[in-house]
């Protein structure tokens, strides 16, 4: 039986969402499945002979420009979620007996490196949408981890909840509801970001690199289209939403390279650490606070991953970054960190040396 978590909102497991497509519910109009594929496909490897009937409604992808990317909502923030691109975000349909259900599945693994943060937007905004039409029903394998982890973070969202009294809340309706420990590393981070995933904030983008740097150590092929835009270039050219953000803004400090002038990196691409400090995976609560140049003594400036960074795209561990219009040695990358000048280590690092850049406005 599904639990009732809040008014025309349920929390379950397999068991129950199979139960609503197949016999059909007298309250619950939508479902939300939160599985390892999104595929309907799902739930008849699940129980043999069941076979629940469906018409898609939309397949929506991020990241690049294939496949059905323009019909993200018209929110335009799919197109943000660079480390998703070519992945399916998400799968619309009408399901079940008469095709009166609407189901979006949403392929997530209970994993804790898993990327739950670029979902969330797509899960909340379906569970929005949802009950005011109806009721839903939320729902991952075992109903413990997954489908707890977004309706924590709906409640975080729309009650304005911390964390620990978002889960709390749920755990009122459901005792035995447990998100796995980085889906509730994600959700501190998404409380941190102010209730909402923002791409430009450095807490964002300590955890894109590091989801970056297993994904390289999984053997994934790392191209391009996961770096950041290339901020020497003009903003016409370069694609994605990091430029034209850049774009609009003045009085940012960019890094050139000393030697012919290009620009490099802006602020916006530097990835903060906390002079000395060894590499805690999140200590973004601190370097939230450390912000700008504190790492004056600091030889290095570490940067996101960016598309003129080609050397990286080769697949080494490890290489020289070089000035992608005069060649001049700019720095170093390495998938297995770098220490800078001050102590810390940088996991994976993208590093500039200062000597070998200047710092301009604009
Ligand atoms: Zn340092
Ligand atoms: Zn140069």
């Amino acid at each position: 039986m599904p639990y009732l978590v809040r008014e025309n909102l349920f929390i379950g497991n397999i068991g129950d969402a199979a139960e609503v497509l197949q016999n059909g519910s007298t309250e619950i109009t939508h479902i939300l499945s939160v599985l390892s594929s999104a595929s309907i496909s799902f739930f008849s490897e699940w129980k043999k002979g069941l076979t629940i009937p469906t018409k898609e409604i939309k397949k929506v992808y991020t990241g690049g420009s294939v496949g059905g990317s323009a019909s993200v909502d018209d929110s335009g923030d799919g197109s943000k979620s660079c480390l998703l691109s070519d992945k399916l975000l998400y799968l619309l349909e009408y399901a079940g007996k008469d095709l009166k259900l609407v189901r979006m599945g949403v392929p997530l693994r209970d994993m804790e490196n898993e990327n739950l943060l670029d979902y969330l937007d797509v899960c909340l905004d379906f569970i929005d949408k949802s009950r005011k039409e109806g009721s839903v029903l939320v729902h991952c394998f075992a109903g413990v981890s997954r489908s707890a982890a977004i309706i924590t973070a709906y409640l975080m969202r729309t009650e304005h909840l911390s964390q620990e009294d978002a889960l709390g809340s749920l755990r009122q309706s459901c005792e035995f509801v447990c998100p796995n420990d980085g889906f509730l590393d994600q959700l501190k981070m998404y409380e941190e970001m102010g209730f909402k995933v923002d791409h430009a904030s450095p807490i964002y983008k300590s955890f894109h690199l590091k989801v970056l740097g297993e994904s390289y150590h999984r053997g994934d092929k790392i191209d391009s289209s996961k770096f950041g835009a290339d901020p020497g270039l003009p903003i016409e050219v370069a694609s994605g939403v990091e430029s034209a953000q850049n774009g609009g803004k003045t009085g940012t400090t960019a890094f050139r390279c000393k030697k012919c002038r290009r620009v490099v990196a802006l602020q916006d691409n530097v990835v903060d650490h906390i002079p000395g400090e060894g590499e805690k995976s999140f200590e973004w609560r601190k370097r939230k606070s450390s912000n700008l140049s504190e790492d004056s003594e600091c030889s290095s400036i570490f940067v996101e991953p960016l598309r003129w960074m080609t050397a990286v795209e080769e697949g080494a561990l490890e290489g020289k970054l070089s000035c992608a219009h005069c060649e001049a040695r700019l720095g170093y990358f390495n998938w297995s960190g770098i220490q800078c000048s001050c102590g810390s280590w940088i996991t994976p690092a993208f590093q500039l040396h200062r000597s070998r850049v200047d710092v301009s406005t604009v």
